[in-house]
């Protein structure tokens, strides 16, 4: 499954505590993130990350390509409710495409953690038989 993994600047700190406490399961799958979350990612849980540009410059719009190109199979979007952010369009415009493509996404680390037990347990795989279903 490709993962995509992105934090505001305030909410990184429980993202890579996040990956560290799963990395189990997250290390068996591909990694994707925004720019500065995915260098803090790769150098402080030792995990390959594929990065895409810092979200305000474009990294939240990148993911969101992946998603609208069925690319994208859970997203993991721990976001900062409390400070306002520059690209904010650029956030929506991102949950939008998951709910326009029924990709699984958490944008806290309560339902972050019930969505890495379910991949765990095998309850995204649907996903994998709808893409067979499509080729
Ligand atoms: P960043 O972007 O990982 O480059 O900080 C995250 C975001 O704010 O969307």
């Amino acid at each position: 499954m490709n993962i995509a993994l992105i934090a505001h600047d305030k909410k990184k700190d429980d993202l890579i505590r996040f990956v560290l406490a799963y990395k189990p399961i997250i290390e068996k799958h591909s990694l994707f993130a925004t720019g500065t979350t995915g260098k803090r990612i790769s150098e402080e849980t030792g995990l390959s990350v594929h990065r895409f540009r810092s979200g305000p410059l474009g990294g939240d719009q990148e993911i969101g390509s992946y998603i609208a190109n069925d690319k994208m199979d859970l997203v993991l979007f721990f976001r900062d409710p409390l400070t306002a952010q520059p690209h904010e369009p650029d956030v929506s415009a991102l949950i939008r495409l998951c709910d326009v493509y029924s990709v699984p996404l958490a944008t806290n680390m309560g339902t972050a953690e019930v969505l890495v037990k379910g991949l765990e347990r095998g309850d995204i795989e649907w996903r994998g038989v709808q893409k067979e279903r499509e080729d």
